[in-house]
């Protein structure tokens, strides 16, 4: 296979300024261009893509510039032989730093002063209200590159990390390792509840009303995978029935949002439009993974992150 020509869909600017991500790829051999919706392929071409469109079954090979490749069929690029690549792998310190962000802000009640501060109010907390993250024990579920990005920060905090991950094997940072089967009493004395899996057939609904239930009622849940891993119904009623604390989630069902969502209201959540992942060099990790795997294509070697 031979690549002549890098096609950066449109879609790549729900990211980032596409023409940053053809600056950083101009160097290399094959043409880079920006696509429009309705641009065809063929053989040597590689589209660069946030999200699908089924004319990438055309081309050689499709780079999707997420981490999460949920959205595409995958079956069908198999059976055209298109190879598909996802960009695991560089999202540890972005979303790692996010989550303690939100970690930081829910114990040391920082959310709660920026909304005072917008009635000009001076708000101090109750006596009980604070407290601090060293000492408190956090569960990581999914301990792949975001779930090692938050264990180590976590870990450099002082916090207990406990974490799920398919094989049980152990981890860097993690002091306990269980398995899915085993969920329940990885979360039940768990102050932090994290989610980073991918979503999947598995983990489509894996928190639900039996892990609120199961959860310490002052314990908040992280959502920095997808929507669809967490029933949102049941996370509404476990918050309006204060089975647990609160919650910070940068993914939902439907996104933007909708207006009228129950979860813009609670005091004890944090809502963030999907930006978890979101800094200023990510056509520079973007750049290097393509990079990496025109090389490898060039070289006849496996791809990295290959999906299909
Ligand atoms: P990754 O492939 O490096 O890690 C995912 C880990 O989850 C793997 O170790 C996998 O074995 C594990 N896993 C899968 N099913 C599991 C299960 N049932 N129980 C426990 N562990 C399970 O991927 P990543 O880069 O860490 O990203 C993970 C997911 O996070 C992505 O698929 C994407 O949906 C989401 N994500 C969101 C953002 C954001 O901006 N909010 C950014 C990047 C990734």
């Amino acid at each position: 296979m031979h690549i002549e020509r890098i096609a950066l869909d449109e879609s790549v600017g729900k990211a980032m300024p596409p023409q940053l991500l053809v600056d950083a790829l101009s160097d290399l051999d094959p043409t880079v261009e920006l696509v429009e919706d309705g641009e065809q392929f063929g053989p040597g071409d590689a589209v660069v893509s946030f999200g699908h469109r089924d004319a990438f079954f055309d081309a050689d090979w499709v780079h999707c510039i997420r981490a999460g490749y949920d959205e595409f069929p995958v079956g069908v690029y198999d059976e055209a032989g298109t190879f598909l690549t996802n960009s695991t792998g560089i999202h540890g310190t972005t979303v790692g730093e996010t989550v303690l962000g939100y970690l930081l802000t829910l114990a040391r009640r920082l959310h709660t002063y920026r909304d005072a501060q917008h009635d000009h109010r001076w708000r101090r907390p109750s006596y009980e209200e604070s407290f601090t993250l060293r000492g408190e024990r956090i569960c990581v579920v999914g301990l792949g590159t975001l779930g090692q990005g938050v264990a180590d920060r976590a870990a450099a905090l002082g916090m207990d990390v406990v974490g799920v991950r398919r094989s049980g094997e152990s981890v860097p940072n993690v002091s306990t390792v269980y398995t899915p089967d085993q969920l329940h009493e990885a979360i039940e004395d768990a102050r932090f509840v994290v989610l980073a899996v991918p979503l999947t057939r598995e983990t489509t609904g894996m928190i639900a009303a039996p892990e609120f239930e199961t959860m310490r009622d002052d314990a908040y849940l992280v959502n920095v995978a997808r929507g669809p891993v967490v029933e949102t119904d049941a996370l509404v009623s476990a918050l309006e029935d204060e089975a647990i604390a609160g919650a910070a989630l940068d993914a939902f069902d439907e996104e933007p949002l909708p207006e009228d969502s129950p979860l813009w209201d609670f005091d004890d959540v944090l809502i963030t439009p999907h930006v978890s992942a979101a800094t200023g060099a990510y056509h520079e990790d973007i750049a290097a993974l393509v990079r990496e795997n025109v090389a490898h294509i060039e070289a006849g070697e496996t791809l990295r992150n290959r999906v299909v």
